[in-house]
């Protein structure tokens, strides 16, 4: 669970204004818990603040993931879900069977990280990292 404040603060913190709609729209993100298309999102916000239009829904969603705080995940056929990402990393264990989605929060990639940013020069600014197999209840 996340709250919207980090997510303010995170904005803020680059220079963006905090319109109404922006508030809005991350005080609906945080309540969904991280996890969302870009359609639940926006019947979210519209619940709470039914003038904010779709597109400035859209737009938002652009501008947290340019700004590396939300990830488009494509599972299946559907459509994105965006994962919040709070500190700059987000890790699950999916089950390929029941589609059941675990969260987790130990993380040791640091090594790893700095070893791939140095061999390839590359700025790593967060990671998402998906585990599939089989949950508790479908393993056999
Ligand atoms: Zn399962
Ligand atoms: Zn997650
Ligand atoms: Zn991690």
């Amino acid at each position: 669970m996340s709250d919207a404040t980090a997510l303010e603060a995170a904005l803020t913190g680059r220079g963006y204004r905090l319109t109404a709609a922006r508030r809005a729209i991350l005080a609906a993100l945080a309540g969904s818990g991280g996890h969302v298309t870009a359609d639940d999102l926006a019947a979210l916000v519209h619940r709470r603040a039914p003038r904010i239009g779709r597109m400035t829904v859209y737009r938002t969603l652009d501008l947290l993931c340019d700004l590396g705080l939300l990830r488009p995940v494509y599972q299946g056929s559907g459509a994105a879900h965006y994962i919040l990402m709070e500190d700059g990393h987000h890790h699950h264990l999916v089950c390929s069977r029941c589609g059941r989605v675990v969260e987790f929060d130990e993380c040791a990639l640091g090594e790893l990280t700095e070893a791939v940013a140095r061999r390839f020069g590359f700025r790593v600014e967060g990671h998402l990292l998906e585990f599939y197999g089989r949950c508790i209840d479908c393993r056999e």
